[in-house]
């Protein structure tokens, strides 16, 4: 059986995670997603919010599991008996970071092969921090995220006045 690793950090989790996710399931007969405990990037959730959200979200879909991880992915891929890792393509800057990224986790695991899929066109401009702009900005996200994060976005973002300055 041939065990797949989807690792991002999910901060939070977007329609076009989603999409890769139950894509990749369908290729795979077992597909775990692994939230990093400790991006580089500063992050607006935390690591249970990020798994909460990211398990509410995938609720549907029967052969993937959600866990969390705090040590080199390929430590996490040897653990799990993985062979393959799965990631999104948006642009040709993703696809520079995950050519590297891939070259370095082979070097690390011989064997490791990583899949990339690429971004379905309805979701290709989809990313957190785009997400979470719009959010922090009042704008309406609801068609970018599942539910649970729209929610926890607008917890996080209430509602304010617009504050648009004047030109001059
Ligand atoms: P991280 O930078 O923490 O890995 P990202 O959310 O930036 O998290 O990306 C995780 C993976 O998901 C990457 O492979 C990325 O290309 C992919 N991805 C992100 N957003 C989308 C999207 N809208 N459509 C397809 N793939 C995406």
């Amino acid at each position: 059986m041939t065990v797949a690793v989807l690792p991002a950090s999910f901060d939070p989790i977007t329609r076009g995670h989603v999409d890769i996710i139950a894509r990749a399931a369908m290729l795979f007969e077992r597909l775990v997603v692994a939230v990093y405990a400790r991006p580089k990037k500063n992050v607006l959730f935390s690591l249970e919010e990020r798994v909460g959200m990211v398990q509410e979200s995938l609720a549907g879909i029967d052969n993937v599991q959600v866990q969390s991880f705090d040590c080199l992915l390929v430590d996490l891929m040897h653990e799990l008996d993985a062979t393959v890792v799965v990631r999104g393509l948006r642009w040709v800057s993703d696809f520079e970071f995950e050519f590297q990224q891939a070259s370095a986790n082979r070097k690390m695991l011989p064997g490791l092969e990583t899949v990339c899929l690429f971004a379905s066109t309805d979701y290709v401009f989809f990313s957190s921090s785009i997400i979470k702009e719009i959010a922090e900005n009042a704008g309406d996200i609801s068609s970018m995220v599942p539910e649970p994060v729209a929610r926890r976005l607008r917890e996080r973002f209430p509602a304010r006045a617009a504050t648009a300055s004047p030109g001059r």
